[in-house]
């Protein structure tokens, strides 16, 4: 039976709550937001664990919801879901938050070459699959899937044609949302207005989509990178971030 085998092997994480930002992926990303001398001392098993993460990667550029045995289970192994609880979308977080942290981190080139690899794939497959009809939130929603392909266009700067594919897929997700919504396109949420089912997680999305056009408008090409100076991400995940102690 397959086994997960890993630096960071919080069992009960890979194999019950999973891969993506309920388990594995959400941990990593809040560990790395923390102060980078916390963090430094066990950069080289973050790294360790993030290269595992990676390799679960399918052909299709998707990831599994659970690592190790649970695979197993014909639900799970089937790599069907692309949102950002489970799938792609909620990886592309923590490749995006490893990618901007290969520098303090010391991660090597060859995690950094593997991390903007699967994040190229991974943002082409969010976009193509991310029209979601769950309603338009951020955990299973088109807001989701919008918000973290601005999110892997920040973390994309050395790839300048990656970026603006990630910010033009971004945009277009937001566009087909605004054009298609209140038709019976998408389905009612449980929780109509909030922010991680509903028109609430919409609404940030499209917020920072008019920051970026605005910025855009303004300054140019530059102006559509990072509208608040930090980079973009699902709410709440970078307000951990402090500054760095020498
Ligand atoms: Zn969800």
């Amino acid at each position: 039976m397959e086994s997960v085998s890993v630096s960071l092997c919080w069992r009960s994480y890979w194999l019950e709550s999973g891969v993506g930002p309920c388990g594995v992926a959400g941990i990593l990303d809040v560990v790395m937001h923390a102060p980078a001398h916390i963090v430094k001392p066990h950069a080289a098993d973050i790294e360790d664990t993030v290269a595992y993460v990676i390799g679960l990667q399918d052909s299709h550029g998707n990831w599994p919801s659970k690592a190790g045995p649970r695979r197993k289970n014909p639900l799970a192994s089937e790599n069907t879901l692309i949102q950002w609880c489970h799938g792609a979308p909620g990886i592309l977080t923590l490749l995006s938050t490893s990618i901007l942290s290969c520098s303090t981190l010391e991660f090597s080139s060859e995690l950094e070459n593997s991390l903007v690899s699967a994040l190229v794939r991974g943002a082409s497959l969010t976009h193509s699959r991310g029209l979601l009809r769950k309603g338009p939130g951020l955990c299973h929603g088109v807001g989701g899937t919008a918000t973290v392909l601005f999110q892997a266009a920040d973390a994309l700067a050395s790839q300048p044609e990656e970026q603006r594919a990630c910010l033009r897929r971004a945009l277009h997700l937001l566009q087909c949302y605004a054009e298609l919504r209140g038709g019976r396109h998408f389905a009612k949420p449980d929780r109509p207005w909030s922010l991680y089912e509903g028109v609430a997680g919409a609404a940030a999305a499209l917020t920072e989509a008019l920051e970026r056009v605005e910025g855009l408008l303004s300054q140019g090409a530059e102006g559509m990178g990072m509208p608040r100076g930090h980079p973009s991400g699902l709410l709440g995940s970078g307000d951990l971030d402090l500054p760095a102690r020498a």
